[in-house]
C-alpha cells in the first residue's frame, strides 16, 4: 500500500509510517536459507532471481514502466524468452535510474538482487526462514545480502521502486541513515514515479 506522506501532516505522520512498516518495510537482519531453485536474470544494476519464463512475463506485466513508445515496441517484436528478458532488464534498470534521480543519490553500487516469489506463501516462508517470524509484509529489502522480495500476484512498478530506493539509499551515506528517515525518502520515490 503506498499513501502519500506530506510532511505538514505531523499529526498523522507517526502512525502513517508505523502502519507503513508493517504493511512494506523491515529491515531485520539473519540468515537467509534459499530452497528455490532460481533462474537468473542479470540487468546492468540488478540480478532478477525468478522461478522459470511464466513467472518473468507475469514480472514483466506488472511492472508497467519504461519509455512511452514501448507499447508499440513490443506489440511488433517477437515474445520470445530471449526478447522477454532483454524488455524485463531494460525495464528494471531504468526503474532504478529513475529512482536514483528522484533521490539524487547516484553512486556506482553492487547491483541489487531481486527475489520474484511466484505468491504470497513462498514469500512469506522466505521470511520467516530468514526472521524466523511471521511475515505480516507485502514486500522488503534486506541490507546484509542487498535483496529486495517481492510477491509477483502482488507488486507493481510503485512498490519495487520503493524497495529499490531502500537498496540505494542505504548504500548512498556512509552511515545508514535511521530506518524512519529512509522509509519518508522511499515512500518520496514511490509517489512520484511517473
Ligand atoms: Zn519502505
Amino acid at each position: 500500500m503506498h499513501v502519500q506522506l506530506t510532511l505538514k501532516r505531523n499529526l498523522f505522520a507517526p502512525i502513517l509510517l508505523c502502519f507503513y512498516f508493517l504493511s512494506l518495510c523491515s529491515t531485520a537482519r539473519a540468515e537467509s536459507p534459499e530452497d528455490i531453485t532460481w533462474k537468473s536474470l542479470e540487468t546492468k544494476h540488478t540480478i532478477i532471481h525468478y522461478q522459470n519464463d511464466k513467472e518473468l512475463e507475469k514480472f514483466n506485466v506488472r511492472i508497467d514502466y519504461g519509455p512511452r513508445n514501448w507499447g508499440l515496441k513490443r506489440l511488433f517484436s517477437s515474445s520470445s524468452p530471449d526478447n522477454l528478458e532483454e524488455i524485463v532488464g531494460k525495464k528494471v534498470d531504468i526503474l532504478f535510474k529513475r529512482v536514483q534521480k528522484i533521490l539524487g543519490m547516484r553512486k556506482k553500487m553492487d547491483k541489487v538482487t531481486v527475489n520474484v516469489y511466484q505468491d504470497k506463501d513462498r514469500l512469506h516462508k522466505a521470511f520467516t526462514k530468514i526472521y524466523r517470524t511471521q511475515c505480516h509484509l507485502r514486500a522488503w529489502y534486506r541490507y546484509k545480502n542487498n535483496t529486495v522480495y517481492v510477491n509477483v500476484r502482488d507488486l507493481h512498478e510503485g512498490m519495487l521502486a520503493h524497495e529499490l530506493a531502500h537498496a540505494i539509499i542505504d548504500h548512498y551515506l556512509l552511515v545508514r541513515p535511521p530506518r524512519a528517515t529512509a522509509e519518508i525518502l522511499a515512500r518520496y520515490v514511490d509517489s512520484h514515479l511517473k
